[in-house]
C-alpha cells in the first residue's frame, strides 16, 4: 500500500468537516544521519488541534495549509541513522499524520511497554495524564473534605482528574454529556456525582443539589455555559484552574456571558489557565506518581478507539460531539 498523509487542505471557518482534511500519496526524504524512520501505531487526536488550524498566535504555531497535521503518537522505529534508536524500539513523540515519517531523534522519546499498554503514553501516562495531576494539584490545592468539580469530566483529563481529587479524600462531581458517561463516571471511576450538561433543565441548581456545600474546586475544561452554571455554586476562596475552553473552539463570533469578574472578587475566588509545557521541568515527577497509582490500582483509565489511519479525521471531529470516553486514539 502507498504511503499516506493527511494535510491541513483548508482552514475550517466554524466546525471544521471532511473539507478540512486532504489525503495524500507520500514520498518519504532518505534518512539523513540523526534521523529516524518511524510507523505510528496510535495516534492521539485533542482539542487543542482545532486551534492550530486557525491563522492565529498561540502557544503552538499553527498548523499550515498543504502541510500535514501532526499531533501525539505511538510508534515502532523502522530504521535510525540516530545514537539511541534501533528497529523495533517503541517510541513517542509529535508525529506528522503520516503511516510512515523521517524526524530527528531529538523529537521522540523511547517508551517502556512493561509500565503500561503503550497506548496509555497518549493518556493517562502523556499529555492529558500530566494536565489533570499538575493542573488540579498545583493550581487546584484540594483538600480532605472540599468538594471538587471537573467538567469534560468523562474525557482524557476529566476521567483522571476526578480519580486524583478522590485519592485527595475529596467530593467529585463530574459534569458530562450522556447518561451512560454519567453511569459509568458513578459505577467505575467513584465519582460520587454526576451531571448531565445536556438534559438538566436548569444546570445551576442541579450542580447545587449535586454540591450541597458548595464547590471549593472547579476543573474547568470546557467553559461557555456550563462553566458559567459552575462559577454561580463557588465558595468563598475557591479555586479554578483554568484548563480547556472546548465549547468556545468553533465559535466564529466574540462569545459573551456572565460578567464573572464580581462573583470571583467578592468570593475571593483564584482563576488560573495553565499550559502543561508550564510543567515540562516536572514531567518527571507527573510520570512516575501516575505510572505508581496505576500500578496500585487507584487510577483507572479507558479508550476510544477509532481503527484505521483513514479514522484520524472522524476522531478528531468526534471530540466536538462527545464520541470519546476517556482518551480518544486512532489505532493504525
Ligand atoms: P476530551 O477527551 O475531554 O474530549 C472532549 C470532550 O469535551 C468531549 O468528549 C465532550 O464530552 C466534551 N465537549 C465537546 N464539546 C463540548 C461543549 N460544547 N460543551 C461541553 N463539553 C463539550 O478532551 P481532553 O480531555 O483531551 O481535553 C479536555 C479539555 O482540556 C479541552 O478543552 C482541551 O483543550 C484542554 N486541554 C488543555 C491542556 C492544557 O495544557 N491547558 C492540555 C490538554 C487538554 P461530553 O460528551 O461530555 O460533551
Amino acid at each position: 500500500m502507498n504511503k499516506q498523509q493527511i494535510v491541513l487542505a483548508a482552514r475550517p471557518k466554524g466546525m471544521p468537516d471532511a473539507s478540512t482534511f486532504r489525503f495524500e500519496d507520500l514520498q518519504l526524504p532518505r534518512l539523513q544521519s540523526g534521523d529516524v524512520l518511524v510507523e505510528p501505531t496510535y495516534f492521539s487526536v485533542d482539542p487543542y488541534m482545532r486551534g492550530r488550524m486557525n491563522d492565529a498566535k498561540s502557544y503552538v504555531p499553527p498548523f499550515v495549509v498543504g502541510e500535514p497535521l501532526a499531533g501525539g503518537a505511538v510508534g515502532t522505529v523502522i530504521d535510525s541513522q540516530s545514537e539511541g534508536f534501533a528497529p523495533g524500539d517503541l517510541v513517542t513523540g509529535t508525529l506528522p499524520w503520516a503511516t510512515q515519517s523521517v524526524v530527528p531523534g531529538t523529537a521522540l522519546k523511547k517508551l517502556d511497554p512493561s509500565l503500561a499498554p503503550a497506548s496509555y503514553y497518549l493518556g493517562i501516562l502523556g499529555m492529558p495524564g500530566l494536565t489533570a495531576y499538575f493542573g488540579l494539584l498545583d493550581i487546584g490545592k484540594p483538600k480532605a473534605g472540599e468538594t471538587v468539580v471537573v467538567s469534560g469530566a468523562a474525557g482524557a483529563v476529566g476521567i483522571i482528574v476526578g480519580q486524583i481529587a478522590k485519592i485527595q479524600g475529596c467530593r467529585v462531581v463530574g459534569i458530562a454529556g450522556s447518561d451512560d458517561k454519567v453511569t459509568l463516571l458513578q459505577d467505575q471511576f467513584g465519582f460520587d456525582a454526576v451531571v448531565n450538561y445536556k438534559t438538566a433543565p436548569d444546570l445551576t441548581k442541579a450542580i447545587a443539589d449535586a454540591c450541597p456545600d458548595g464547590v471549593d474546586v472547579y476543573f474547568d475544561n470546557v467553559g461557555g455555559a456550563v462553566s458559567d452554571a459552575v462559577i454561580e455554586n463557588l465558595n468563598f476562596h475557591a479555586r479554578i484552574p483554568l484548563c480547556g475552553q472546548i465549547a468556545l473552539y468553533n465559535t466564529t463570533d466574540v462569545p459573551t456571558g456572565p460578567r464573572i469578574q464580581p462573583m470571583l472578587l467578592t468570593r475571593s475566588v483564584l482563576m488560573q489557565g495553565f499550559i502543561i509545557g508550564n510543567y515540562k521541568d516536572r514531567f518527571g515527577e507527573g510520570v512516575r506518581q501516575l505510572a505508581a497509582w496505576v500500578r496500585e490500582g487507584k487510577l483507572q483509565y479507558t479508550e476510544t478507539t477509532l481503527t484505521g489511519f483513514d479514522k484520524l479525521p472522524d476522531a478528531m471531529l468526534g471530540l466536538f460531539s462527545g464520541q470519546n470516553t476517556g482518551k480518544m486514539i486512532v489505532e493504525v
